[in-house]
Formats: structure tokens, C-alpha cells, sequence
């Protein structure tokens, strides 16, 4: 998996951010492949300056979809 550096949040300009588990008020993302669910547990980063959101992302997208079967 990629890592995503944040400098700035693009609201704001802060440059503090909290990553927090989001999945209690969701269970995550699903992708349903061949029948079967395929569940991520959801993260946000979130400016501590202004409490925006910046990004949504899976810490196991591996888990989505297995990479060697990813659509071209
Ligand atoms: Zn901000």
C-alpha cells in the first residue's frame, strides 16, 4: 500500500492530524466479489485545527480486492 503523506489540510492550512478509526458508526467498506463480502475497516485523518476530514482510507484495501486480480 501506498503512503499518503498529508503536509497541509486544504480547509484550513493545519498541519495536525489525528487518524481515527471510523468503523463504529459503520462497519467499513464492502466489495462483493464472486458472491462472497469482502470487508476494510475504515480510517479517517482528521484536521485537528478545524476537525475536517481529509481523507477516508482502508489500512487493508489488500483485503478488497487481492491485488494480482485487481481489474485492468
Ligand atoms: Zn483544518
Amino acid at each position: 500500500m501506498k503512503e499518503i503523506k498529508i503536509e497541509k489540510c486544504p480547509f484550513c492550512g493545519g498541519e495536525e492530524f489525528i487518524e481515527s478509526n471510523v468503523s463504529s458508526m459503520s462497519s467499513g467498506v464492502c466489495v462483493a466479489t464472486n458472491g462472497t463480502t469482502q470487508r476494510a475497516i475504515l480510517f479517517a485523518t482528521v484536521c485537528r485545527d478545524c476537525g475536517s476530514v481529509v481523507r477516508f482510507f482502508c489500512k487493508t484495501p489488500e483485503n478488497l480486492y487481492p491485488k494480482k486480480e485487481r481489474r485492468e
